[in-house]
């Protein structure tokens, strides 16, 4: 399964704060793809996450709705969108799916830290996303 793109936009885009939030959300049982809160919309929500209301319906708006377009223009956005929406053909399914990608993620800054806290380190990643793209 194609995850690398959510992989990216999580490590390009995501605060720590909001990586946490991503992972509540999905544990919860409310992350979806059919809201302002998807996993690309997250990264700059501006309010408590919305749960995901089902296909069909439309999807959920916030006021101004403009945190998911500023989303939508950030590294990696429109193909991590795309990989969200096929990576299952339920929401359940999706957070299945994107759960081991968050820990990971979570798991790799922790690394970071440990290793070394210095400029250096993010400069290096940089690089190596960048290398990897
Ligand atoms: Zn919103």
């Amino acid at each position: 399964m194609e995850v690398d793109n959510i992989r990216k936009f999580l490590a390009a885009n995501y605060s720590d704060e909001k990586l946490a939030a991503l992972l509540a959300h999905a544990e919860s049982g409310r992350l979806g793809w059919n809201s302002c809160c998807c996993v690309v919309g997250i990264a700059t929500a501006t309010h408590a996450l919305q749960t995901a209301t089902t296909f069909g319906e439309m999807r959920v708006s916030c006021p101004g709705d403009s945190h998911l377009e500023d989303a939508r223009r950030l590294p990696y956005a429109a193909e991590a969108e795309n990989e969200f929406l096929h990576i299952a053909w339920s929401d359940a399914g999706r957070r299945e799916q994107l759960l081991p990608v968050i820990r990971e993620e979570m798991e790799r800054r922790e690394q970071d830290r440990v290793i070394g806290s210095s400029g250096d380190r993010v400069i290096e990643h940089q690089e190596l996303l960048a290398a990897s793209y």
